[in-house]
């Protein structure tokens, strides 16, 4: 789950970070309003969405006079801004964070991720903040410093203060560092995040150090562990197939393909994907329908592939482990009844009950292509597509 960065913020600021003043606003008025309670002379006006390379697309902006943060404001709320992580649809801005503007000595990195090799939380820290670190690490690897943290211990103050040292912090702020890097690893442990980073870190003229922009992502699957931030959620920004989906306990991923894919068992799902893909079509989506998929749940997940207008074609891919194939059969012929299949529908069923599964199909007179094996289904689904 992804937060905006005001609301990142927050959650920093509770941890010891310390972060620009600023607060969240939804109108021009409001941003006005903030930027005069705020005071001073120099403001920053932040697009909220949840993409990152805002800065590059306009959706940041300094403000010298109030004037300024107006004109500013105007221009970003409702504005579509694309950037490298929006896709090129963009996204609506419908949120901005007003901020007092701070004055930048210099623009550092520091993040946290699970890295899944070594099956440990890394803190990684650069000199090189302000840019996408992914440009760092592809092109100069060597300015990534990082640290594999013992969950026993924690970040230890040495290891923060070392990391602070070799990103160039001076020795006089690498006190207040340690503490930054502990609040930020201290966050990302309590929330059962999965991504916590502070982009651009910076060390201000007046040798201030603080979070100036900061993003962070849960882990879905501890949510249950964490009511106050499942009020954070902001569905404007969520995919509405995939929120549909959500409600109806389907795994549902959008994709850009034309081929819809029902499968029931995520690497099942995750191979089906690969075999349209080797077949020469692309799936339109991910779907798990699940162990035990109910014969409403098949319907709902029918009704939500069928909603996407580049759909071509209908894979279903069933292995009856638990999951009975007769039971997808009937959910199957339900849904078809309930909803008018636009596009051609290849069955693949195979395990328990494959026979009764297949008898109901072809007496239910629904128009179906049957397969045998993935490679007969992912061809047939692809010519069905006429890909
Ligand atoms: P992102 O592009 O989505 O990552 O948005 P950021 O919050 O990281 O902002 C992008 C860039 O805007 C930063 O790297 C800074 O260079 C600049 N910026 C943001 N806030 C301030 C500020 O208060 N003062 C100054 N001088 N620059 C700022
Ligand atoms: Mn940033």
């Amino acid at each position: 789950m992804k937060i905006h960065e005001y609301q990142a913020k927050d959650v920093l600021r509770q941890y010891g970070v310390a972060v620009p003043k600023g607060r969240v606003c939804f109108s021009v008025d409001e941003a006005i309003a903030v930027a005069q309670e705020l005071g001073g002379s120099k403001w920053v006006v932040k697009a909220q969405i949840h993409a990152g390379g805002r800065g590059k697309g306009g959706g940041v902006k300094l403000a010298d006079s109030i004037a300024e943060v107006r004109s500013h404001a105007g221009a970003i709320l409702g504005m579509t801004l694309v950037t490298h992580q929006t896709g090129p649809d963009g996204t609506e801005v419908k949120r901005l964070l007003v901020e007092e503007g701070v004055p930048i000595k210099d623009e550092l990195y520091v993040g946290i991720v699970v890295d899944r090799a070594s099956q440990k939380v890394v803190f990684m820290a650069s000199s090189e903040g302000g840019t996408e670190i992914e440009t760092v690490a592809a092109i100069t690897p060597e300015k990534i410093h990082k640290v594999m943290i013992d969950p026993g211990t924690g970040l230890t103050m040495d290891d923060a203060q070392s990391l602070a040292g070799a990103i160039g912090i001076p020795d006089t702020l690498h006190a207040e560092s340690g503490n930054i890097f502990q609040g930020l690893y201290q966050a990302f442990w309590d929330k059962d995040a999965s991504l916590a980073e502070i982009n651009p870190l910076i060390v201000t003229k007046d040798s201030r150090i603080m979070a100036l922009d900061a993003k962070i992502n849960f882990d879905e699957n501890a949510m249950y562990r964490h009511p106050d931030l499942q009020e954070l959620r902001d569905l404007d920004e969520e995919n509405e197939d995939e929120l549909e989906a959500s409600k109806f306990g389907l795994n549902y991923i959008s994709l850009d393909g034309t081929i819809g894919c029902l499968v029931n068992g995520a690497g099942l799902a995750m191979a089906t994907m690969d075999i349209i893909k080797l077949y020469g079509a692309s799936p339109a989506n991910f779907l798990d329908v699940g162990g035990g998929a109910t014969t409403e749940q098949v319907t709902e997940a029918f009704k939500i592939m069928l909603k996407n207008e580049n759909l071509k074609a209908i894979l279903v891919n069933i292995f009856g482990g638990i999951m009975r194939c007769d039971v997808i059969a009937e959910g199957l012929v339900n849904a078809a009844k309930e909803v008018s299949l636009s596009v051609p529908l290849v069955v693949r069923l195979e395990g328990t009950n494959v026979d009764e599964g297949r008898a109901i199909l072809t007496r239910s007179g629904i128009e179906v292509i049957s397969a045998t094996t993935m490679a007969d289904a992912a061809e047939k689904v692809a010519a069905a597509a006429g890909v």
